[in-house]
């Protein structure tokens, strides 16, 4: 298949980032994710196939939608629509047909030219620094085509960045980092029981994945970064153990590749979109985490083994903002899946 025919299943573009790499970028969300944490804040990525949503507050009641899915996948319910996600194939016939667009398909098919055109639309913006950055979902579920995008991209003159939980074939690794100038890597838990309870896999791929990926990073010339990015999840990654787990990990396997480790606070500005997917999420009224707490587990990343310059914190707390000065939560602002 040539590059001009490959496709991947996109959520969504998300211009002027700044949270998934240096300087501004435009991050693309990539459908499909092999894991499933409890604390996801991109449900809507999870599924490789494209989902629909409803969205109360735009319906007018006016029914036209069960009408036209040829599935009979929608019904009147007490809450407004209900969607039999067993039988909706995703035509989208429903979203084309309903006058308040209170029905909308998460996720479409796109080829790497048409995507490239799309996101070097915004090359303006990106600075010296700045680029695209491909997140999920889980990105490198669709390498061959991550790594024929970045090429492209480079091509262009644009700087790229795989934002990736790991949880992929190493395979799929080896295709995307030589097109990749950065890799935003998640370190979620050491113990691979507690992973397992948290994301429903455990943590040998990963960790062996992220060890190739730094060897990568540290032989290459001209140099690739490596950032670690761990999510800071109240009553699970939240523990002093937890980080220094993680530390230990960084100092002894990835040796001097980190240029980075972040840990995200947790917030919860994303459980609208459970609602709108029907699903229920045990973070939805989990509060955010105090600033204490995460100044407290940035001194204990600091003391663990790993260069102390390389930590450091984000996202609004309880008492303040991050380190780098956070802005306040965004409802609308789609965050990495893990942090
Ligand atoms: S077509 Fe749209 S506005 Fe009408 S009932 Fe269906 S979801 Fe609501
Ligand atoms: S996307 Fe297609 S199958 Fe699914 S509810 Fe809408 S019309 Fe029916």
């Amino acid at each position: 298949m040539s590059s001009r025919e490959l496709t991947a299943t996109i959520l969504e573009i998300q211009r002027m980032s700044t949270e998934d790499g240096p300087g501004l970028r435009t991050t693309v969300f990539f459908k499909g994710c092999g894991l499933r944490c409890a604390w996801c804040h991109n449900p809507e990525s999870i599924n490789r196939r494209p989902e629909l949503q409803w969205i109360g507050s735009r319906c007018i009641g006016c029914r036209t939608c069960i009408d036209a899915c040829p599935a009979g996948a929608l019904s009147a319910s007490d809450d407004g629509i209900a969607i039999d996600r067993d039988r909706c194939d995703g035509c989208g016939a429903c979203a084309d047909v309903c006058p308040g667009t209170a029905l909308e398909l998460m996720g479409a098919e796109w080829t790497v030219a048409e995507l490239a055109d799309e996101v070097v639309k915004d090359a303006h913006y990106f600075g010296a620094d700045g680029g695209v950055t491909a997140s999920g979902g889980e990105a490198a579920l669709q390498a061959l085509f991550v790594a024929e995008f970045f090429a492209e991209l480079k091509r262009r003159g644009v700087r790229t960045a795989l934002d990736t939980c790991g949880h992929c074939p190493a395979e799929n690794l080896d295709l995307i980092l030589p097109h990749a100038d950065l890799v935003l890597f998640d370190m979620k838990e050491m113990d691979p029981d507690r992973h397992k309870q948290f994301t429903g896999s455990g943590n040998r791929l990963i960790l062996d994945n992220l060890v190739r990926v730094g060897d990568y990073v540290r032989e290459r010339v001209p140099r690739r970064e490596l950032w670690i990015r761990t999510p800071v999840i109240p009553g699970a990654t939240d523990r002093r153990e937890t980080i220094l787990g993680i530390g230990a990990f960084i100092a002894e396997r990835l040796g001097g590749s980190v240029s980075r480790w972040e840990l995200c606070a947790f917030n919860n500005l994303c459980r609208d979109k459970y609602l709108r997917l029907g699903k229920e999420w045990e973070f939805g009224e989990a509060g955010l985490i105090d600033r204490a707490v995460m100044e407290a587990l940035a001194e204990a990343a600091r003391s663990s083994g790993v260069d102390p310059s390389i930590v450091r914190w984000s996202g609004s707390t309880a008492a303040g903002e991050g380190e780098e000065g956070a802005e306040e939560p965004r409802a609308a602002v789609k965050r990495p899946a893990s942090c």
